[in-house]
């Protein structure tokens, strides 16, 4: 049976030392984060999710969601009671202003909670999490009427939310929509058509799903530019909160599906479902990148948690299994064999492992620090600062994160050798389940060519020219310290290898767009590599400091020290071969006719 034990203590490291937490105390939406309840989240919340939504995760993986006769759908057992008992705790308020019922915390520390809750159980965890995106939407794009129909229910975790973007025949490329939304005298519009692949469309832990859905209104262009954003619920909901009657939209099945087996993935029918416009008609898209947004670090944070989660048991295992010996002799010869902990290739898998998901630790409360900062740093230039780094990097820690998340499970399902394929080691269902974290809100490919494509040249270069130099401001620091100038260098090196990627991409990405799609995907990864090369500079820099200063637990630190010097030997100079792999531009890629693909 698989375990987990949430990572407090690193957590606390990473606000503490990286994020810097007590240095926002007096910036109002850090109120809330007093140091005693930031304690209280993690510690709580870590006991909350290892108690209550981890012993479901391995049950409902195997058990999946039921979907009956008349549509509803069941969830596995246990997950209706602990969603009880969630709702009830106010974990799902943290974040949440508290004009609509929420704590106010700011989003730095949720994300702490969320990859826990993500560790523990990854499918229990998306049902809240799309209702937050929904929540997000409303909030920003809503009337006041909807916002206080809907929003504190959503809230308090009484209704669920859902998006509804995918078709059949349209994914990536929204603009073939086909949903279409009728006016009506009264002012709201009836939905007609089928979305697909609907997380959370379905399910028993709710007495209402409000639903986002994009369609088109009569007349709209047959584009991406003709696309409304609806709110429309599952159950009417009438002029004094009170639920009504149920609306024309139903769930026609559920996928069956590699992965996240607990959640229901769902084909949705509007057939004329009574909705509401969101914002203003064919804004659509802007509204749902707001939701969209925040999910996509969301999700980032999905190859994160199960990364986690995934290696905590890969350590174990190794630890316990005993197989072969030594290069270097024997190291317990009283044993019939040696552990696995022993072999260097078992040790490069962890320590691969270790390096990455700290690393990417760091990176996403970073993350979530600059969406708080964004909305409430002190000055103008600090928000809009905050707000070019983390529209930048967003694709970053959706892409770079997933595709870690996803080696990081496999390698430690690679640890457990042929054990790791069986079932009930529980290790093939973290890679199931990390798989499709880089597919879904936009797959990594369409992440690396918003980078590329979009938020490389925005204003001028603006974000990345700030990347850059705060990357360069570090590695300055860094190479003034003994303990620290070795890594210092070596991301040098790296920042030079992503510096002429993209100006190679400024010389050759005008004259022939190709180069541009060839190289994005690498180039997302390079800069996920220097990204994540920054957060162990800054956590090797604090770890010594505070050696120095003689706090802290030293073994915890010296391991800090010591996973930074891996990373930066071991993974940093990965950055020199996806250089050279955007260099050779998109020749080779483009080159072959489709025919010419399969060789048989
Ligand atoms: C389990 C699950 C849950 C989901 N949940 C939701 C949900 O809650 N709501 C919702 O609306 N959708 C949801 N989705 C849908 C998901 O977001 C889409 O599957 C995804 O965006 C990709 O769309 P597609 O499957 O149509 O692939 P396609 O768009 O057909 O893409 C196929 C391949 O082509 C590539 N590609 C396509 N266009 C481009 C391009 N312009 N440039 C470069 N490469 C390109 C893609 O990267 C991909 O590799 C879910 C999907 C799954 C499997």
């Amino acid at each position: 049976m698989p375990q987990y034990t949430p990572p407090v203590r690193d957590t606390r490291f990473v606000l503490e030392q990286v994020v810097g937490l007590d240095r926002y105390a007096n910036v109002p939406g850090f109120a809330n984060a007093t140091p005693d309840t930031v304690e209280a989240v993690l510690e709580q919340g870590g006991r909350f999710v290892a108690d209550v939504l981890f012993p479901l995760n391995q049950s409902g993986d195997q058990e999946g969601c039921t979907r009956h006769e008349d549509g509803s759908v069941t969830t596995p057992k246990g997950f209706k009671e602990a969603y009880q008992q969630f709702v009830e705790s106010g974990w799902g308020t943290l974040a949440a202003p508290e004009a609509y019922g929420g704590q106010a915390m700011p989003h730095v520390v949720s994300t702490a909670f969320q990859e826990y809750m993500v560790s523990a159980n990854m499918a229990f965890a998306m049902y809240p999490g799309l209702a937050h995106g929904a929540i997000a939407a409303l909030i920003a794009k809503g009337s006041p009427e909807q916002q206080e129909k809907y929003v504190p229910r959503m809230v308090s975790g009484e209704w669920g939310g859902t998006m509804n973007l995918t078709e059949p025949q349209c994914g990536t490329d929204l603009g073939l929509i086909r949903t279409r939304a009728e006016p009506q005298a009264d002012g709201s519009y009836l939905i007609t058509g089928t979305k697909i692949f609907i997380s959370a469309g379905e399910h028993d832990l709710t007495s209402n799903i409000i639903h986002l859905v994009l369609a088109k209104t009569p007349g709209a262009p047959d584009s991406s530019k003709g696309i409304s954003l609806f709110v429309v619920p599952k159950i009417m909901v009438e002029d004094d909160g009170s639920l009504g009657t149920r609306n024309a939209v139903s769930c026609g099945s559920i996928e069956h599906k590699m992965g996240i087996h607990g959640n229901s993935t769902c084909v949705m029918n509007y057939d004329g479902a009574k909705g509401w416009l969101v914002g203003e008609e064919m804004k659509g898209l802007a509204a749902m990148f707001i939701m969209m947004n925040a999910a996509r670090l969301g999700v980032g944070l999905q190859g994160l948690g199960i990364a986690e989660t995934a290696y905590q048991n890969a350590v174990q295992y190794a630890q316990d299994r005993r197989q072969g010996r030594a290069l270097t002799g024997p190291a317990e010869p009283n044993e019939k064999a040696d552990t696995l902990f022993v072999h260097p290739d078992v040790r490069r898998m962890l320590m691969e492992a270790k390096s990455l998901t700290e690393g990417l630790r760091a990176l996403c409360l970073w993350g979530a620090l600059q969406v708080d900062l964004e909305h409430d740093a002190g000055d103008d230039a600090e928000k809009q600062l905050a707000a070019d780094l983390i529209g930048l990097l967003t694709p970053v820690i959706k892409g770079f994160g997933t595709d870690m998340g996803y080696k990081i499970a496999t390698d430690a399902q690679q640890v457990y050798g042929g054990h790791g394929y069986i079932r009930e080691w529980g290790m093939e269902q973290y890679v199931r389940d990390a798989r499709i974290a880089q597919i879904y809100e936009g797959t990594n490919g369409v992440q690396a060519m918003d980078l590329v494509g979009r938020k490389l040249a925005q204003n001028g270069g603006r974000a990345v020219q700030a990347f850059f130099k705060l990357v360069a401001d570090e590695i300055v620091a860094g190479k003034g310290n003994d303990a620290t100038a070795d890594v210092a260098t070596r991301l040098e090196k790296a920042l030079g290898d992503l510096q002429a990627s993209t100006m190679w991409f400024m010389a050759n990405g005008m004259q022939n767009p190709n180069n541009v799609g060839a190289g994005a995907v690498p180039y997302m990864h390079l800069m996920g590599i220097v990204a994540v090369g920054v957060m162990w500079l800054r956590m090797a820099a604090a770890a010594a400091r505070l050696k120095v200063a003689g706090e802290g637990d030293a073994a915890f630190l010296d391991a800090k020290l010591v996973t930074a010097r891996f990373y930066a030997e071991r993974i940093l100079p990965n950055t020199g071969a996806l250089r050279r792999q955007i260099e050779g531009g998109a020749e080779a890629v483009m080159a072959l006719p489709p025919e010419m693909f399969v060789a048989a």
